[in-house]
């Protein structure tokens, strides 16, 4: 049987940041009761002119220049006709022959920890459309959504696996998110995606290819190209030809149907829009746009790699958004130089710990801590003044006040017991009060000294530093079990001493 390998290639739709419309003042978001962000322009109304927003163009540049395309001084804006009820105008605004950027590539990690490049095929601007609410009865058109900006990037065919693809696109969400230039959100629709697909024999011809259309989620993409890779596999196999066609994905399902026959170009009948004129832009506006661009995330998760010898799961998880791992390099400058490298990991780790949490429960946006304060509070751990639980106890109270740790430590009453003396004496009276684990712990079950720690930390309102506590019981036990050891050793050399003299007794000889 003949062999084949999927060929996958995606074009990406991310609605762009912009307060307003791309050709008209209309906000991009607020009031949502249908159709109450319209204008003549966005619905197309005869005698408007659309007039291009100029934010729009340098959030294009923005993305342009991180993908590595070539940006054109002239590019142009055309019409695609089509019908649809949630198109009002007829027609949809974008760049056909003239996009603004073309070429260009992305760095992404594959499933398998290798570094790859996705080969971009172009990037263009374009208006969205609106779109339909169903109800039980009927169907209305809500048209809030026409004319919001969005960037479309189109990769060549470059994928040969689902799972690549979902590498990719995870990258490139997280890269617009960085610039600032999309939110990223797919349940929302701000980020969606078609997929092409085809199958290669083992001659490498090309196969007939096919879109799955809207797919919003990674799980929802993977799926839909599994079955699709599956489905062409099994027309093949069974002798048949792949049409070229335009699927829907239904996740419920699990399965894709059949839309319409994929049009070709000639059925949009594009024609340039002459109510706009060319989209120029200069080499300064390029220039100032790149100089604002930040470090893109995936070299900045490398970057941490390689400084602070993070694990890449680590520096994926800081760099998976840009406020996080902004503050986790502040944190590591807010620390002691020469303590810095000590406790990196520490700062990973209350950082993808403790304060996602923290964000997560308190659903806040932004970061309820400030740098030098956690700084703070991680010292304290290390020189052993606050125990691990202690410390999460004075980080919830830091949140969200301007108190820093060495007044919280205080004020709880929370600074660490390592006094040798006191331990001791706390560590003698839990041993015994606790006569028949102590007797269970001499007969070897070693687990009850988590029982003894716990007992001690309960004593001591958490205070007590629990690897000097550890030591000392252990010490004690030991001690005790020495003790003991002597009472028995004791009492059988007695017994065999009366049993020796008793056999005498009976007279018997060797
Ligand atoms: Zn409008």
């Amino acid at each position: 049987m003949m062999e084949y390998s999927p060929v996958i290639g995606l074009e990406i739709h991310a609605q762009l940041l912009t307060r307003s419309k791309l050709f008209c003042a209309c906000a991009t978001t607020g009031d949502d009761a249908p159709n109450s962000r319209t204008c003549p322009e966005c619905l197309g109304h005869p005698g408007a002119l659309p007039v291009l927003n100029a934010e729009a163009v340098r959030m294009a540049i923005r993305a342009g220049t991180a993908l590595g395309c070539t940006l054109h001084p002239d590019s142009r804006f055309a019409r695609k006709h089509y019908f649809y009820p949630d198109l009002p105008k007829g027609y949809q605004i974008t760049q056909y022959d003239r996009p603004i950027g073309t070429g260009g590539a992305l760095r992404f990690r594959m499933p398998d920890g290798n570094i790859a490049h996705a080969a971009i095929q172009r990037i263009h601007l374009e208006e969205d459309a609106g779109k339909l609410i169903h109800t039980e009865t009927d169907a209305r058109a809500d048209d809030n959504r026409c004319g919001t900006p969005l960037l479309e990037i189109v990769t060549y065919p470059v994928f040969i696996s689902p799972e690549a693809a979902v590498a990719f696109l995870q990258e490139l969400r997280r890269m617009l998110m960085y610039i600032g230039i999309c939110d990223g959100s797919m349940e929302h629709a701000s980020l969606r995606c078609d997929a092409n697909v085809s199958l290669r024999d083992t001659a490498n011809a090309p196969g007939q290819r096919t879109e799955i259309k809207n797919l919003n989620s990674f799980r929802h993409i993977e799926h839909a190209l599994h079955w699709e890779i599956d489905r062409q596999r099994t027309v093949l196999a069974s002798g048949g030809t792949v049409e070229a066609v335009t699927l829907l994905w239904d996740e419920n399902a699990n399965a894709g149907s059949i839309m319409r026959g994929k049009e070709s170009a000639a059925d949009y009948h594009y024609v340039d829009d002459l109510d706009l004129p060319e989209l120029v832009i200069t080499t300064e506006e390029i220039e100032s746009v790149v100089a604002t661009l930040p470090e893109l995330p995936l070299a900045r998760a490398e970057r941490l790699v390689q400084e602070h010898g993070l694990s890449h799961y680590d520096a994926d998880v800081l760099t998976a958004d840009r406020m996080m791992v902004d503050f986790f390099e502040e944190l590591l400058r807010c620390l002691p130089a020469d303590r810095r490298a000590a406790l990196t990991k520490s700062a990973v780790h209350w950082i993808n710990g403790e304060l996602l949490a923290a964000m997560k429960n308190q659903a806040c946006g932004t970061i309820p801590v400030d740098a030098a304060r956690l700084a703070h509070l991680l010292e304290r751990i290390d020189d052993g003044s606050i125990s691990h639980s202690a410390a999460k106890l004075v980080f919830e109270n830091m949140c969200g006040s301007s108190q820093d740790a060495d007044a919280l430590i205080a004020e709880l009453g929370l600074l660490q017991v390592s006094d040798e003396t006191t331990l001791r004496a706390l560590a003698e009276d839990i041993l015994e009060a606790h006569p028949a684990e102590v007797h269970a712990f001499q007969n070897g079950k070693q687990g009850l000294l988590g029982f003894f720690i716990q007992r001690m930390m309960e004593q001591s309102q958490g205070k007590a530093d629990p690897r000097r506590s550890s030591a000392i019981l252990r010490d004690l036990l030991a001690g005790a079990g020495d003790q003991e050891m002597k009472e028995a050793t004791a009492r059988r050399s007695e017994q065999e001493g009366s049993e020796r003299s008793a056999r005498a007794g009976e007279g018997d000889s060797p």
